[in-house]
């Protein structure tokens, strides 16, 4: 059966024999737990077999500078960050096409590249909300319902100018998942105040960020240390 055939519903989850594939793109700069929860949790909701992270090269809404660490250190990030998960696997398609891509140019691509009878497209709330300023959200929902995951701070409560707007707005599946308050942009924060994001992160990207530098983290730390050094010597 391919997509299409299937009935559609934010409450199906396994229906016999059919494939249920999920694909969660993002730029993963870094990935965090708030990513994998939702992943977990909409892939338990649904009864994905699988999900299909999708890491960005340079993402065609943002400025190339926003993205701070290369496509490689994502790349790796993700891979390591769904290793023990049996569900997850990681695909290259954005970063090796090493240019922009609209994900309604992605998903047909990721479709190609494994077996599928009914296609979810994972965002966060606040993506969604977003919808109308994407390309050709109509037909991105035609290829793959689109998954609104609950996230802190966004209300998908209300999504009526994409009722109006969306002739496949019927194809937007909200999940309520675990809120976890937590995004790239405050991760790489904390880290250029060399503050620490144990546990923020999963355990293999918190290695993989110090043992490459990233995001400026061990000079951060080293500049807290001396200031706590300083200041402890004023106080002597
Ligand atoms: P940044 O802060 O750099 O914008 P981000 O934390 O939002 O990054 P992205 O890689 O841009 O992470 O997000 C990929 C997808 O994951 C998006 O659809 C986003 O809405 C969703 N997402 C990210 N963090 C969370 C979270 N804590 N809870 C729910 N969804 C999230």
């Amino acid at each position: 059966m391919r997509s299409g055939s299937a009935k559609w519903s934010s409450t199906i989850s396994e229906v016999g024999g059919v494939r249920k594939v999920g694909i969660f793109g993002g730029t993963f700069d870094p990935i965090h737990q708030g990513h994998l929860v939702i992943a977990e949790q909409v892939a338990d909701t649904l009864g994905l077999g699988i999900v299909i992270f999708v890491p960005g090269g340079v993402p065609p809404h943002k400025p190339p500078t926003s993205v701070k660490a290369s496509a490689e250190d994502r790349f790796s990030m993700v891979e390591v960050a769904v290793a023990d998960n049996e569900r997850f696997c990681v695909d290259r398609v954005e970063i090796d096409a090493g240019r922009p891509m609209y994900s309604v140019e992605t998903v047909p691509l990721v479709k190609e590249r494994y077996e599928g009878d009914e296609w979810y497209f994972i965002t966060g709330a606040d993506e969604v909300s977003n919808l109308l300023s994407w390309k050709e959200p109509d037909s991105l929902l035609a290829q793959a319902a689109m998954v609104a995951a609950t996230r802190p701070g966004y209300d998908i409560s209300n999504l009526d100018h994409l009722a109006e707007a969306l002739e496949n707005y019927e194809k937007i599946v909200p999940v309520e998942c675990t809120r976890v308050d937590v995004s790239a942009t405050r991760i790489r924060r904390m880290l250029a105040e060399g503050k620490s994001v144990r546990h923020l992160v999963p355990d293999g990207v918190f290695e993989i960020i110090h043992d490459r530098g990233l995001y400026g983290a061990d000079e951060a730390r080293e500049d807290r240390r001396s200031e706590k050094r300083l200041s402890g010597s004023t106080e002597a």
